[in-house]
């Protein structure tokens, strides 16, 4: 089971993934997830990243590529995964396609989560994110704030998470990412989950429906 999240930063694509790597055990695939542990070793090209990402512009297609490239082709997916975060551009979706016919797999179902544009500042600049266990919160939606315990871990801010980079990182999605909605429009494997302002679990439900 191959599955694809497509949508605006803040629209849930993280939120629901979790959901289906307990449901199904596949695991995700966020390349946000992966820039920022590169980010985290201190290496030369995390340095080049962190500067990149904190202005919300997108990191260069072949460094993205490339990293996706090591995780599908890893053990662990195997059975599947979940793509979170990528493909954001036109040209990362052909390159997709490309990658996955060298190793005859397709993708499956793409997901679209459409939330109203005005709540996802909102959704991004409140977000907190539990350092361990990656539970996912919000300071405006919930009684969880930045720095509050989690378990055994403690719930932390995102550096591109602020009102200036959101309001880029929106900008740059509607120019490079939404065109690709289309493109898996007319290979006829786009879901779009509507309600994206509700619940996250009216969500999962919509998605679990499909899925089933
Ligand atoms: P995310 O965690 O998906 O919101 O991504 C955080 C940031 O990482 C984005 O704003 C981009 O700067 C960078 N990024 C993540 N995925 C990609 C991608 N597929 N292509 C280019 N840049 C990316």
């Amino acid at each position: 089971m191959n599955i694809l999240f497509l949508g605006a930063p803040g629209c849930g694509k993280g939120t629901q993934s979790k959901m289906l790597i307990k449901e199904y055990g596949i695991p995700q695939i966020s390349t946000g997830d992966l820039l920022r542990s590169e980010i985290s070793s201190k290496s030369e090209l995390g340095n080049q990243l962190k500067d990149i990402i904190s202005q919300g512009k997108f990191v260069n297609d072949e460094i993205v590529l490339e990293l996706v490239s090591k995780k599908i082709n890893s053990p662990e997916c195997k059975k599947g995964f979940i793509l979170d975060g990528f493909p954001r551009n036109l040209s990362q979706a052909k390159s997709l396609d490309k990658l996955l016919n060298t190793i005859n797999i397709q993708i499956k179902y793409v997901f679209f989560i459409d939330v109203p544009s005005e709540l996802l500042i909102k959704r991004c600049v409140g977000r907190i994110t539990c350092d361990t266990c990656g539970r996912i919160e919000n300071e405006y939606f919930s009684d969880f704030k930045e720095g509050d315990k989690c378990g055994d871990g403690v719930f932390v801010k995102r550096a591109d998470d602020n009102e200036k980079t959101v309001t880029n990182r929106l900008k740059v999605y509607t120019e490079q990412t939404e065109p690709i909605i289309d493109y898996y429009k007319e290979k006829n494997i786009l879901h779009t989950i509507i309600g994206g302002e509700g619940p996250a679990t009216e969500l999962t439900n919509q998605i679990f429906d499909i899925l089933s």
